[in-house]
């Protein structure tokens, strides 16, 4: 079957056509600046990768184009579009609703938007885009796949604030986690890549990309993550502050005449390694730059940012009484050396040294512990539109 994976934004929709057989992605691209101007990019598997400036008033307008891309006689991947079995969309926020993924009816899409609060720029967003696939493929099932819903098997003690319970009660405020397809299949993969049984494993994953987070999977469960309510807590992102003395904000508020409004926009977008450096850039290619032509604020941001990854790997072992694998995943993860050397550097209390070799390489599955290391530290590459596209065929089978 072929699945069609869609993971929509408030003005963009990014979109891959997986065949569950092979498990390869047949074409990928994105629709950009929905209801702004537009730009829709296609790329099949082995060809030239397009880039078209056209306009996509809405997101129908944009699923409209995706369906006309995969099908043209010309550079198509599929003759039909009857090939496409089913649709698998990212939903970011399932409360404590979904602990799993589920086709999608009337009474699912009244649920995704009753979460709506908790992830106000994201679900709408989500809901759009599954609306724009019913109405253009009738007939064709729609999955949600949800970034909070591995983490629903967290105890009370793991996802509980220590604020007065009438907050949970009367507005579920606890912590819920995100990245959870990236931590499912990263979890689950490393197992398989190490030859360890998941049922009886202490995996800590650290997806680290301009969102980052760290999850601790005990027996194959996520029982603690690092993002919170929202994907603003946890380690120092790209542009996100993660975790702070909440009392920072109303310091700030008095100091600098700012309102709740302006200081939620400081800690999201002027934060993390992009503050810490003096705005040099949220992106460690950059900063790694930055840093090697002398840039001491740049140096320091990445430092920091590694600081905070070894507190919760130091947290998490703890959390799981110790640990058989840790797993380095995402744009950051899969690619940094000297990131990953600076956190496995401070991880020899585990027993863990650096295969200082094995760490140059990028973006495939690799042991990088030296053999004898006690904890084996890896990097498996995720892969979230094809757990989606996993997801989406468990569901419907
Ligand atoms: P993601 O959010 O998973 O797409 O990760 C994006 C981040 O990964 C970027 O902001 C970069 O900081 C980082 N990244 C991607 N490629 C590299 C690379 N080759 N070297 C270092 N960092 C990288």
């Amino acid at each position: 079957m072929k699945i069609l994976v869609i993971n929509c934004g408030s003005s963009s929709l990014k979109y891959q056509l997986i065949d569950s057989e092979s498990e390869k992605a047949l074409a990928s691209g994105l629709c950009e600046r929905i209801g702004i101007d537009g730009r829709f990019t296609y790329k099949p598997d082995g060809g030239e990768k397009s880039v078209t400036d056209i306009d996509i008033p809405n997101h129908e307008v944009g699923v409209k184009l995706v369906l006309d891309a995969v099908a043209n006689p010309k550079d198509g991947v599929v003759a039909s579009l009857d090939e496409i079995g089913a649709i698998g969309h990212r939903v970011v926020h399932g409360g404590e609703k979904f602990a799993s993924s589920v086709k999608i009816d009337d009474k699912v899409m009244a649920a995704i938007e009753e979460c709506n609060d908790l992830a106000p720029l994201h679900n709408p967003a989500n809901l759009i885009g599954i609306r724009a696939c019913q109405a253009i493929m009738p007939g064709v099932p729609n999955v949600a796949v949800f970034d909070t819903a591995f983490h629903q098997t967290m105890p009370k003690e793991a996802y509980m604030y220590g604020l007065p319970i009438e907050y949970y009660d009367k507005y579920k405020i606890r912590r819920y986690g995100f990245h959870g397809t990236s931590h499912s299949f990263v979890s689950k993969r490393v197992c398989e890549f190490l030859g360890l049984d998941r049922k009886k494993s202490k995996v800590i994953v650290c997806h680290l990309g301009n969102g980052s987070s760290i999850s601790a999977v005990l027996n194959g469960e996520s029982i603690d993550t690092s993002m919170g309510l929202t994907p603003l807590e946890g380690v120092i992102m790209g542009t996100r502050s993660g975790s702070i003395d909440p009392a920072i904000i109303e310091f700030i508020a008095h100091k600098e005449n700012k309102s709740i409004d302006d200081i939620m926009k400081v800690l999201n977008k002027d934060s993390g390694v992009y503050g810490l450096s003096g705005g040099v850039s949220s992106d460690f290619r950059d900063l790694g730059k930055a840093s090697d032509e002398g840039n001491k604020l740049a140096a320091d941001a990445v430092s920091i940012f590694s600081y905070s990854v070894v507190r919760y790997i130091g947290a998490y072992a703890a959390a799981m009484n110790g640990v058989d694998a840790i797993a380095f995943t995402a744009g950051l993860g899969e690619n940094d050396q000297k990131v990953r050397k600076q956190i496995i550097s401070r991880l020899g209390y585990l027993g863990i040294t650096l295969d200082e070799e094995k760490n140059k390489i990028r973006s495939e599955e690799v042991v990088i512990s030296t053999d004898d290391s006690k904890v084996k530290v890896c990097i498996i590459p995720t892969n979230e539109e094809l757990a989606i596209a996993r997801e989406t065929v468990e569901v419907l089978a």
